[in-house]
């Protein structure tokens, strides 16, 4: 056996970016998140071939100004938390400042960033280190352009599916931030070729129908609730619209998509028989609660959460849906199940 010793700070990077960076939509779901933290009114993402070629997000927010830039590319750097106790009140995206050292490990990445007071800077990153770097004149905000995805992981590359495939899951992760941020206006495009935009108005409605076409937005029912705890509002479609699979159940805690079983059968709940068996609704949920309440910091993701009192929560969304269709006289109130 060879002596212990530690790793060098690029291969860890590498390592860490198996997790965090499975594939080009990971790249897209960590640039638009940093994008969404800076307090973005518009986010643009350009793709091309499945985000192999290239994967290029352009923002409007802060920006990074010229002292950070090293430091956001390197690992456990963030300025979304400070100390102990901010990871039991979590109410940015990231906070594990891991996603630009990991992908920088695996891909050539460019950056072009500016807060607005002076000049920006222009910066190549290849092999996790900065090669060049110089000023730009710049507006306000942060364009990264990733390209040659998994040059150096073969196995990673090998491992990606279609192009039709990877643009899939690019658009599932950007179609859940959007639903997620409607106060964000989001252009998303692949070849050139416009795959979605949002207006950024704030109406989750109008972004359920940007996604999933207008004849859903038209059999839309809204939702609203809250308890002490928690404070529920979205969309459900009519039961009439049916899905094969839970991809339709969008729940958002504090501005993130998260999966979570519990939400899903409450939600299925809610709908009681109406459903037929097998078949799943359509329903964007917002769920604000206190950031003590929900644990984020399960998994490198952060897609599944613990949820304290998630008892009541579940209660409070299956009763919200179950008066809603019963307004809509969908459910009779006689048949009400308790
Ligand atoms: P995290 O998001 O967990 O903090 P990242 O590695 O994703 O970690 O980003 C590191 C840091 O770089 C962030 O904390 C933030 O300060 C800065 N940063 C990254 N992307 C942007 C952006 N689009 N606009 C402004 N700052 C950014
Ligand atoms: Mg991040």
């Amino acid at each position: 056996m060879n002596a212990i010793h530690q790793l060098d700070t690029f291969l860890s990077n590498k390592i860490a970016a198996g997790e965090v960076v499975e594939r080009p939509a990971s790249v897209v779901k960590e640039l638009v998140e940093n994008a969404v933290d800076a307090g973005s009114a518009q986010i643009r993402i350009d793709t091309a071939e499945g985000g192999l070629a290239k994967i290029r997000v352009l923002d409007d927010g802060g920006g990074i100004t010229s002292e950070d830039i090293a430091l956001a590319f390197s690992r456990h750097a963030t300025s979304k938390i400070f100390a102990d106790e901010d990871l039991f009140r979590i109410k940015t995206l990231g906070f594990r400042g891991e996603a630009l050292p990991s992908i920088a490990s695996v891909a050539k990445v460019t950056l072009r960033t500016s807060t607005g007071e002076k000049d920006g800077e222009e910066v190549f990153i290849e092999g996790g280190e900065i090669r060049e770097r110089k000023t730009a004149a710049l507006r306000r905000g942060t364009e990264i352009t990733v390209t040659d995805l998994f040059y150096n992981t073969p196995a990673r590359l090998k491992y990606l599916k279609t192009v039709h495939t990877e643009l899939g899951h690019i658009s599932d992760a950007v179609n859940r931030i959007a639903l997620a941020h409607p106060e964000i206006a989001f252009t998303l495009t692949h070849n050139e070729k416009t795959l979605l935009q949002t207006a950024g108005n704030g109406d989750i409605a109008r972004v359920i129908a940007a996604i999933y076409g207008t004849s859903i937005g038209r059999k839309l029912l809204n939702i609203e609730a809250e308890d002490l705890d928690f404070q529920v509002t979205g969309y459900i479609a009519k039961p009439e619209v049916t899905r094969a699979n839970r991809n339709y159940m969008t729940t958002i805690i504090n501005g993130r998509f998260v999966k979570n079983y519990a939400l899903y059968k409450a939600v299925q709940d809610g709908f009681h028989t109406l459903l037929p068996i097998g078949k799943f609704p359509l329903v964007v949920l917002h769920i604000e609660m206190n950031p003590l309440l929900v644990d984020v910091n399960v998994h490198p993701s952060k897609l599944e959460v613990r949820i304290s009192k998630e008892k009541a929560l579940q209660d409070l969304v299956k009763k919200a849906i179950q008066e809603r269709l019963q307004k809509e006289r969908l459910i009779p109130e006689a048949e009400t199940p308790h």
